[in-house]
C-alpha cells in the first residue's frame, strides 16, 4: 500500500519535473524566437528606409550634376553626372537585394523612370550644347521635371513607409522586452517553487523506502530469530516426551511412577498443541480469517476462572482480584477473550520470576494486570506487541517464549475495536491495559 502510492509520488514528480523542463524550454524557445524576429524585422525596415533614403540622395545629387554641367559643361562635371548615375542605380540595387517583392517592383518602377529621365536630360543636354534654349527648357519642364518628381513621390512614399514600419518593430521589440523582464522571473519562481515540490515529494519518498526497508530487515532479523526460538520451543517438549515414553517402554516401573511420566507427557504434548494453535492463530489473524463465535461473556468471570486455573498450578503467585460488580455482559468470543486473559495472566507469572502478587482490576470495560516482575524498558513498551518480538535481556534468557502471545493478544482485542497496551515503571514491574468499548 506504502509502495503504491510512494511509486504514484515519484511517477507524478518524474512527470511534474519532466512538465517544469518543458515549460520552461518552450518560454525560453517562444522568447527567443520572438525577440529574433522582432530584430530581424526591426533592422530590415530601417536598413530599407536607409536604401530608400539614399535613393532620393542619388536622384537630388545627379539633378545637382546636371544643373552643374549645364552651367560648366566641363569634362569634371560630366564625370561627375556619371558618378550620380551609377550612385542612383546602385542604391536601387541595394533596394532590390535586401527587399521583399513589393520593394523589387517599387525598385523597378523607379529604374524605368530613371532611364526615361536619363534619356531626356540627354536630349535636354543636346539641346543647350545647340544652343536651343527655348527647346531645352521645354525638354526640362515637359519630361525630366516630372519624371524627377514621379521617383522623388515614390521613393519619398517608401522611405515614409519603412520608417514606420521600422519604428512599430521597435515599438514591438521594446514591448516584448518589458513583458520579458516581467515573465521571465515570474516563470522561473513558478519552476522553482515546482521543482522544490517535486524534491519534497521524492524527499519522502526516499524516507518511505528507507523506513519499509528497516522494517523489513527488522521483520527478517524476528523471523530469524522465531525459528531458532520456536526450534527450542519444539525440542523442549519432544525432548521431554521422548525422555518419558522410552523410560516407560524400556523399564519395568510402579504404576504411580507410569501415571506420573504420562501425566509429563501429556502436559509436553499440550505445550505442543498451544505452541502450533499460537502459530495457526496468528496465521488466520494475519490473513483476516479469524471468525468470532459472537456471544454474551462475563468478563469478570473469565478472569475468575483464568486466575484459578493458574493458581491451581502450584504457582508461588498471588492473584488479588478487584473486579467491578454489575459489569455488563459483552458481546463477543468468549474462548479468545480467555486466550488474552491467559496470555496477560500467564505472562504476569511468566516475567516475576520472584513470585509474588499480581493485581486484576475491572472498572467498566477497562482492564488492568499489574505484577511486580521484571518489568519493561520504555523503548520496548511498543516493540513487545510486534510478532516474533522477545526481550532479551539476563532476566528473560532463562523464561520460555515465542514472542507470539502478545501479538495475538493485540489482534483480537483489536478485532473487538478495543486496544491493548503496556506500562511499566521501572523496578515497579509491568501493567497492561485491556480497553474494550462498552457497546462490543
Ligand atoms: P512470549 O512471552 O512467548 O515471549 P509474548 O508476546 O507474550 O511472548 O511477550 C513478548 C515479550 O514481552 C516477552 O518475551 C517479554 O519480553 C515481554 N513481556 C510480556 N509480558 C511481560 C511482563 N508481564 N513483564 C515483563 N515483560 C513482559
Amino acid at each position: 500500500m506504502q509502495t503504491g502510492t510512494s511509486n504514484r509520488a515519484t511517477r507524478a514528480a518524474s512527470l511534474g519535473l519532466a512538465g517544469v523542463v518543458l515549460c520552461l524550454a518552450v518560454f525560453s524557445i517562444v522568447a527567443a524566437y520572438t525577440t529574433q524576429a522582432q530584430v530581424d524585422q526591426t533592422e530590415q525596415s530601417a536598413s530599407l528606409a536607409d536604401g530608400y533614403a539614399r535613393a532620393i540622395a542619388a536622384i537630388r545629387a545627379e539633378e545637382m550634376s546636371q544643373l552643374e554641367y549645364l552651367l560648366d559643361p566641363s569634362p569634371v562635371h560630366l564625370a561627375e553626372l556619371a558618378y550620380a548615375n551609377e550612385s542612383m542605380v546602385s542604391a536601387i540595387d541595394v533596394i532590390v537585394a535586401r527587399g521583399g517583392p513589393g520593394d523589387a517592383r517599387l525598385a523597378m518602377n523607379v529604374l524605368s523612370f530613371h532611364d526615361q529621365y536619363l534619356v531626356a536630360t540627354e536630349r535636354l543636354l543636346g539641346a543647350v550644347g545647340a544652343g536651343d534654349l527655348a527647346q531645352a527648357r521645354r525638354i526640362n519642364e515637359v519630361d525630366a521635371d516630372p519624371l524627377f518628381h514621379a521617383m522623388q513621390v515614390l521613393l519619398t512614399a517608401a522611405t515614409q513607409d519603412r520608417a514606420s514600419e521600422a519604428d512599430a518593430a521597435f515599438v514591438a521589440l521594446r514591448s516584448t522586452g518589458r513583458w520579458l523582464l516581467i515573465l521571465a522571473p515570474i516563470v522561473f519562481a513558478i519552476g522553482f517553487v515546482l521543482l522544490l515540490g517535486l524534491w519534497r515529494i521524492l524527499e519522502q519518498y526516499h524516507s518511505a523506502t528507507r523506513a519499509t526497508y528497516r522494517e523489513i530487515d527488522q521483520l527478517s532479523k524476528l523471523r530469524a530469530e522465531f525459528v531458532s526460538t520456536v526450534s527450542h520451543e519444539f525440542r523442549t517438549p519432544l525432548t521431554g516426551i521422548q525422555g518419558f515414553s522410552e523410560m516407560m517402554r524400556d523399564e519395568e516401573l510402579p504404576a504411580d511412577l507410569m501415571r506420573e511420566y504420562a501425566g509429563d507427557i501429556n502436559k509436553d504434548a499440550q505445550r505442543l498443541n498451544r505452541l502450533i494453535n499460537d502459530m495457526l492463530d496468528l496465521d488466520q489473524l494475519e490473513a483476516g480469517q479469524m471468525k468470532l463465535r459472537v456471544g454474551p461473556v462475563d468478563l469478570n468471570g473469565v478472569l475468575r476462572d483464568t486466575a484459578a486455573q493458574l493458581a491451581s498450578k502450584g504457582s508461588r503467585h498471588r492473584f488479588e482480584l478487584d473486579l467491578e460488580e454489575d459489569l455488563p455482559k459483552l458481546s463477543g468470543d468468549a474462548d479468545r477473550l480467555t486466550q488474552v486473559v491467559t496470555n496477560l495472566l500467564s505472562n504476569a507469572i511468566k516475567y516475576s520470576p520472584g513470585g509474588g502478587t499480581i493485581e486484576v482490576r475491572t472498572k467498566a470495560m477497562d482492564l488492568t494486570v499489574r505484577d511486580h516482575g521484571i518489568g519493561i524498558q520504555p523503548e520496548h513498551l511498543e516493540q513487545i506487541f510486534q510478532r516474533y518480538s522477545r526481550i532479551e535481556t539476563s532476566a528473560t534468557q532463562n523464561i520460555q517464549g515465542t514472542g507470539l502471545g502478545l501479538t495475538i493478544a493485540r489482534q483480537i482485542v483489536q478485532l473487538y475495536g478495543g486496544k491493548v497496551w503496556a506500562t511499566s515503571e521501572s523496578g515497579q514491574g509491568a501493567v497492561f491495559h485491556v480497553q474494550l468499548p462498552l457497546d462490543a
